[in-house]
């Protein structure tokens, strides 16, 4: 049997002690974690896969249901991937963030054995001053990255950026990143989950540890040119946020209907971002509120969206 319905699905959470509790308060996402650092809303990765909320396969796992569903779902564009490709969370930072970097495909096939990461963040909310590290504020060398990193001063030659709602970074592997605290965003990343380490403010948790660091592993792969200008997003119905070899991200606002056409290539992956609203397709419909995550198996038809709302709309072309 094949499904061609548009389905809702449950993320995984993740604890992480840096994470706030806006997702459960603001979000509606139901967990009996106390704190909520991440929900997984898009993800068939082995450390916390999504699982199927209505329809026909519901309570399977997105992977299970890729499986039975068959992979064209997927789209044509991911045939040759022996993977998922992309996975997609809200992340609630009431704390900084280690700052970070990831490897291009290439190194982390050779050197983790799973795809390189590139990602983007589209920032939903954030309090008043918070700010993030994208990238450094100068080109640097490798000699004066490995000081400010042993010195400790690593901060003071990245590029600290304020950030305001509906900003978007868009992170290639290689940028040294790190979200600050107080701010919530949704992000779409290749289906990875390498990290490297680089620094992270010296804190220690209860039992006086630190975390590990892969200095060596971060210095071979960053990229140590002086961080690019910001795009900035116009306003507009259907506006294009973040567009590479990996994924496709779009921000949609409806204000009473909108048309959408869908084809062969690839699914389509709705984060309710704002509102409410009903989802229109073949004749079946889907209601949906802030903070859920619609998956629409790739087929050539269209779908109406109804309501007052924003998503982010996600997809390989
Ligand atoms: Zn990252």
């Amino acid at each position: 049997m094949k499904e061609q319905q548009p389905i809702l699905l449950s993320p995984a959470y993740k604890d992480y002690l840096w994470g706030g509790t806006k997702l459960k308060i603001e979000w509606g996402k139901e967990t009996d974690l106390e704190i909520l650092a991440e929900s997984w809303e898009l993800s068939a990765h082995k450390d916390g896969q999504s699982v199927v909320k209505t329809g026909a396969f519901a309570g399977c796992t997105l992977s299970a249901y890729i499986e039975k569903n068959g992979k064209e779902s997927l789209g044509t564009k991911a045939e040759g991937m022996d993977y998922f490709p992309i996975l997609i969370k809200l992340i609630d930072a009431k704390k900084d963030l280690s700052v970070q970097v990831h490897p291009e495909d290439a190194y982390a096939l050779e050197n983790e054995g799973e795809y390189g990461k590139t990602e983007m963040w589209y920032i939903l909310d954030c309090e008043e001053g918070a700010s993030l590290y994208y990238g450094f504020s100068k080109d640097v060398t490798k000699a004066e990255y490995r000081e400010a990193i042993e010195n400790n001063t690593l901060t003071e030659i990245l590029n600290q950026v304020p950030v305001h709602p509906g900003d978007v970074f868009f992170i290639p592997a290689g940028t040294v990143h790190a979200i600050g605290a107080g701010i919530l965003i949704c992000e779409i990343q290749q289906n990875s989950n390498t990290t490297y380490r680089v620094y992270d403010y010296n804190r220690k948790d209860k039992d006086g540890n630190t975390r590990p660091l892969h200095i060596e592993k971060a210095i071979a792969v960053s990229d140590l040119k002086k961080s690019p200008e910001l795009p900035v997003i116009p306003d507009g119905e259907m506006v294009t946020l973040a567009e590479c070899e990996y994924f496709a991200v779009r921000r949609i606002r409806v204000k009473e209907e909108k048309e959408l056409e869908i084809s062969k290539q690839s699914f389509h992956s709705l984060i309710v971002t704002e509102g409410s609203g009903t989802l229109l397709m073949d004749g079946e419909s889907l209601t949906f509120t802030k903070g859920d995550s619609i998956w629409i198996p790739a087929q050539d038809g269209g779908y109406t969206i109804q309501g007052k709302c924003e998503l982010i709309l996600s997809a390989l072309d």
